[in-house]
């Protein structure tokens, strides 16, 4: 799903590793997703939306 970036936001990007850092001025987006193993719910990841396009959507296309 998508959603905008809070104040004080401090998840990294899987892909890149950078911090997806909250802009004031624009209205940041990022990318989460729940990550589920043999059907269990394992971790969130984050994502910059251009890094999850260019993984290819990996969980398929955000929603929400
Ligand atoms: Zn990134």
């Amino acid at each position: 799903m998508s959603r905008t970036v809070d104040a004080g936001n401090s998840a990294y990007c899987a892909v890149c590793d950078e911090l997806i850092k909250f802009r004031a001025r624009i209205r940041a987006e990022q990318i989460i997703c729940n990550v589920y193993a043999k059907n269990r719910w394992d971790r969130v990841e984050h994502y910059h939306p251009a890094c999850y396009e260019e993984a290819g959507s990996p969980y398929g296309e955000p929603n929400g």
